[in-house]
């Protein structure tokens, strides 16, 4: 099966479709990792593009639940937090039902293979560095975990001792999986990338080869940057788009 890897949408349409373009023809059934809404101008819009999409696993994220009043806002710093309820009054009735029983991770996606929005061990937690996943090799029951949730693409190799296999670069960079290794890979975010590389991000797994990619596409950042504008979100939340930040 060769799988498309989307996370952290972040309800940033133009970044969807660029992403859904670019992929075209390389994939067959889409794992999608959580944070559809939060931050972004068009949650209605990309809850209705990703459910038209024939998804093989789908786990919530946490801006998902809070939009979904799940849980409460109190994580979310100031600008989050405005986002997150501008997001909650602009969805449908049907979008936030969807939202709302959207499953928590992980997720089995077959023996060698397993997603989570933000850790195997905790759906909240921050994967940025070894120290944050050395817990993980007790709760990562497959040799593979994707994860999103810190939206900066990262390759987290667990086995004989945690080591991250940075940095992670270029238009299609590939994930030196080896057999029998054992693997926490970001593959990073479609709609607000975090490592200073404004492009949307993404990954192409192929489960019978065992081969991952991670891909960056461009996509139009002004018109995203323009409706969260219009939409009266936080000016930070359009700036950081075409940052990269
Ligand atoms: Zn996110």
């Amino acid at each position: 099966m060769r799988y498309l890897v989307l996370s952290d949408v972040h309800a940033n349409l133009e970044a969807l479709n660029a992403v859904l373009e670019a992929a075209a023809g390389e994939w067959d059934r889409a794992l999608v990792l959580g944070d559809l809404v939060g931050y972004g101008a068009d949650p209605n819009a990309v809850i209705d593009r990703v459910r038209e999409l024939p998804i093989a696993a789908m786990v919530r994220g946490n801006h998902d639940k809070v939009a979904a009043g799940l849980a409460p806002t109190d994580s979310f710093n100031h600008v989050a937090r405005q986002a997150i309820e501008w997001t909650a009054a602009a969805l449908t009735p049907a979008n936030l039902q969807w939202l709302a029983a959207l499953p928590q991770g992980p997720m089995a996606i077959d023996a060698a293979t397993e997603i989570c929005h933000g850790a195997p061990w905790d759906e909240d937690a921050y994967l940025f560095d070894e120290r944050d996943v050395e817990r993980s090799g007790s709760a990562q029951d497959r040799a593979l975990c994707l994860f999103g949730h810190t939206h900066v693409p990262s390759i987290f190799r667990l086995a004989p001792v945690v080591e991250a296999m940075l940095p992670v670069r270029g238009e299609r960079c590939r994930v030196p999986i080896e057999p029998g290794g054992r693997y926490l890979v970001n593959c990073g975010a479609v709609g607000q990338p975090r490592d200073s590389d404004p492009r949307a991000a993404f990954g192409l797994l192929d489960s019978a080869t065992r081969v991952l990619t991670i891909v960056r596409t461009p996509y139009e950042v002004a018109a995203a940057q323009t409706k969260i504008l219009d939409a009266g979100l936080p000016g930070v939340l359009a700036q950081r788009l075409a940052l990269g930040r």
